[in-house]
């Protein structure tokens, strides 16, 4: 399906909310963008430094996310300015339950990823080279101008792993920011210190994916580290940006309630007992096809078990109607946002606080620029 831009413009501003997954072709356009963070070694060798993985990659070869490639010693993103999937998303599906609720976010990704979850529902592009997936071409400036055009208040970097498209996101950021428009990384924070701290002084909140508390689950499902993970985490805290944690419970791989209360006490102890956990539910998908969905049982036994150990927000996710979808006050235990599924039913926070007992509600409600 080709689209001009007015076209697509068009469709966006008939269905402003609907969500949308296209994949476009404009005008191709095989511009390569030289990445960030990444050392020369000898013999045209370079080690790239975005992520803990440190791939050392030789002249004409690609690091593990296969979307850069060294071309006689020089480090070449290819999927600068080519996003494959986009969709105007409520900012809760990301999900960022305490930043702009109600608010749309444009959200983009491109082809590749870090890391391999057996469980990933993006597989289809997180998993292929640039090449196998179809993509548009829309540089840093389109994709601001198309922010604006759908009315989002973000954008943001998400589905794939935007840590593998950094150069395209820190661009888009800065630009998106010197126009008023936020930017969120939706992200397993598998990434290094130095390009993490860097990109934090454009972006205006960030989700992690937790995907479990033991190096095991990291390294047998995920082809990753806890550790690096668990050091972003607080990085983030120590740069007083706003992130929320994302941990989705699969049966039997990351369910057990002594994980869930060492996880919990780690959060308290390294992050506060202020940070939003979203546990989320499991369906079988990609190369992990022989588990059932996560019982909703489950989940409220890990919710309670995280909030007897002290976390004050705890969210079920993926089971839309379900009363662990608001927020209450850990103060006096009022509802004070409702949700339904991406809905927001009733917002009732007022400058952050609490309308009832004047508690401080932390999170990015207004917007931010
Ligand atoms: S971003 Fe990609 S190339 Fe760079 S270290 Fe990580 S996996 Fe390797």
């Amino acid at each position: 399906m080709d689209f001009s831009r007015r076209e697509f413009v068009k469709l966006f501003a008939f269905f402003p909310s609907i969500l949308r997954s296209l994949t476009l072709s404009f005008k191709d356009d095989d511009s390569l963008k030289e990445s960030m963070f990444y050392k020369k070694l000898p013999e045209k060798k370079i080690e790239c430094q975005i992520c803990p993985k440190k791939c050392r990659v030789s002249d004409l070869e690609r690091g593990y996310c296969g979307n850069k490639e060294n071309r006689g010693g020089k480090y070449y993103s290819l999927v600068y300015s080519k996003p494959c999937a986009m969709h105007v998303d409520p900012i809760e599906k990301k999900p960022l339950f305490h930043y702009l609720p109600g608010s749309r976010a444009l959200s983009i990704a491109t082809a590749g990823c870090n890391m391999e979850c057996k469980f990933c529902q993006n597989w289809e592009i997180s998993q292929f080279r640039p090449e196998q997936v179809r993509s548009s071409y829309l540089p840093p400036k389109k994709i601001v101008q198309l922010a604006k055009e759908t009315k989002s208040l973000t954008i943001a970097y998400t589905y794939t792993e935007p840590v593998v498209f950094y150069t395209y996101m820190y661009d888009t950021a800065k630009m998106a920011r010197a126009k008023g428009i936020g930017s969120v990384m939706i992200s397993n924070g598998y990434i290094n210190e130095e390009p993490m701290k860097k990109l934090c002084e454009i972006l205006t909140g960030v989700k992690i994916d937790l995907k479990a508390f033991t190096e095991n689950f990291y390294k047998k499902i995920c082809s990753g580290e806890l550790k690096p993970v668990l050091n972003t985490l607080k990085l983030l805290r120590s740069l007083n940006i706003w992130y929320e944690i994302v941990v989705l419970i699969i049966p039997t791989l990351n369910d057990s309630i002594t994980e869930i209360k060492n996880m919990s006490s780690w959060i308290i102890d390294e992050l506060g007992d202020m940070v939003p956990v979203h546990f989320t539910r499991f369906y079988p998908t990609y190369k992990i096809k022989n588990l059932p969905p996560t019982p909703v049982s489950t989940l409220e036994e890990i919710r309670n078990t995280a909030l007897s150990k002290g976390l004050k927000f705890v969210y079920i996710g993926n089971v839309p109607g379900h009363e662990a979808e608001n927020t209450y006050c850990p103060s006096c235990g009022k509802i004070l946002i409702q949700r339904v599924g991406f809905m927001i039913i009733k917002n009732l926070i007022k400058e952050g606080k609490c309308p009832y007992c004047n508690k401080v509600i932390p999170g990015v409600w207004s917007n931010p620029l």
